[in-house]
């Protein structure tokens, strides 16, 4: 995919924090106002959005904004918070309410404390200065935070949230960066079947296990948890109790996104195009081809569909795989992925039977023998590839590749580029995928 248009991705750098004591305190105090913010305007939102049935006229993030002048006269404890920081939550809490009327995300819902934290973002006005242990982050109000900035800003800055994780805190810095005409990549094409025993299959014949941090862990976490649930309701010992799932629940997630982050580099270093099964169907596929005409703005809510139709950590691999391959030129391609795992990718047969144990792939009409998994990617491939085939040029014709997807007449090409290992022609009573 040639662009001769510079490619804006949005990416986001977390930044370990370590706040002075009072600074700390501070924080706590502006969740607390956060808080009390984002339920006062829900439930505004709640209550106008009865009222709007008979009126019609929807509550927008720029009514309540207005509103803030007033309502930080009155209260000075939020007027400790910077304006912007309140505002930018408004606009959160409207974006909550457009996911859901989307169909994209659940009904936002009142904060609790102990339980939710309000988003703290600064659209505007901070900075993030100095390199590794002795960098720091300016947010407004709060001053110059001390911050581990283990990577430097490769984009302009467009926000910084400060979120809290099991206690320690981060600035997660969301940038844009502007890519002047990635280079098309040669490198190889390159199929992954995503599962669940075996995490990846690529067609290769490279099999990734699943190496299961969530499980790993799960004895420790039982343990901390039926401790939570020994102490006393509120009391400090619980708080520390909690303290530590909180721990062991971020190191799994971290050791899952670091699995995820140096696969996904793997592939979008060594490969031009990534082909994946689709499995969210829409706009997911979008993402490959809208990167030029609509830069950026749609890959965060579109991650947030993927993140609702999709398990966290295949969602998760796929975003990292099309943020990282574009700089490289390359492009990840979505492929129809029904039936991948049931087809030989020799002779194109569909047949449950073939699969004869989780991992054993045999096929019943030529008796093809693989790991299953590696078949399924090679059907993937094969899919992929006719997909490209027929890819609308620059004089814009061809099938809906677009949307990843082969038009009826490719879809059976499974065995197109094995075609010298087909010469075992059974009788075609199998079910047969195309004219095969
Ligand atoms: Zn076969």
């Amino acid at each position: 995919m040639s662009t001769l248009v510079a490619v804006l991705l949005r990416r986001g750098d977390r930044y370990r924090l370590h706040p002075t004591p009072s600074q700390e305190a501070r924080l706590a105090a502006w969740g607390g106002a956060l808080r009390f913010l984002w339920n006062l305007a829900h439930g505004q939102r709640e209550a106008m959005g009865r009222r709007c049935r008979v009126d019609r006229h929807p509550i927008t993030a720029f009514d309540q904004i207005h509103e803030l002048t007033e309502l930080r006269a009155d209260l000075p404890w939020l007027a400790d918070v910077p304006r912007d920081v309140c505002a930018q939550l408004l606009v959160q809490l409207d974006l909550a309410w457009q996911r859901f009327f989307e169909g994209a995300g659940g009904r936002p819902r009142f904060k609790r404390k102990g339980r939710d934290r309000a988003p703290c973002v600064a659209p505007q006005a901070f900075r993030v200065e100095g390199e590794g242990r002795r960098g720091s982050v300016v947010f407004p109000k709060l001053g110059r935070v001390r911050a581990i900035v283990h990577r430097p800003l490769r984009g302009r800055a467009k926000q910084c949230a400060l979120v809290l994780d099991a206690g320690d805190w981060f600035a997660a810095v969301s940038q844009e960066i502007e890519i002047a005409d990635p280079v098309p990549s040669t490198k190889p094409t390159v199929a992954i079947d995503r599962g669940v025993v075996t995490l990846l299959a690529d067609s290769n014949d490279v099999l990734v296990p699943n190496p299961r941090h969530g499980a790993k862990v799960q004895l420790r976490l039982a343990r901390a948890q039926r401790s939570v649930a020994r102490k006393k309701k509120g009391s400090q010992n619980q708080k520390k109790a909690r303290a530590k799932v909180a721990r062991i629940q971020r190191r799994a997630r971290r050791q899952r996104a670091h699995t995820l982050h140096t696969l996904s580099r793997h592939y979008a270093q060594n490969h031009s195009v990534v082909i994946i099964e689709s499995l969210a169907v829409k706009n997911m596929t979008r993402s490959a081809s809208g990167s030029v005409e609509e830069p950026g703005t749609n890959v965060s809510q579109k991650r947030c569909l993927n993140r609702s139709i999709l398990d966290v950590g295949w969602s998760m691999f796929e975003v990292m795989l099309r943020y990282k391959v574009v700089p490289e030129g390359g492009r990840v391609l979505g492929v129809w992925p029904a039936y991948s795992s049931q087809t030989c990718r020799v002779c194109g047969a569909v047949d449950t039977a073939s699969r004869i144990t989780q991992s054993l792939f045999r096929c019943t009409r030529c008796g093809h023998e693989e790991h299953a998994d590696t078949n399924a990617s090679k059907v993937l491939l094969a899919r992929g590839l006719s997909v490209l085939a027929v890819e609308p040029t620059e004089t814009g014709c061809g099938g809906n590749a677009a949307r990843g997807r082969p038009t009826k007449q490719q879809r059976c090409v499974a065995r197109r580029p094995h075609r010298s290992n087909a010469e075992a022609t059974a009788p075609a009573k199998a079910p047969v995928f195309g004219p095969g």
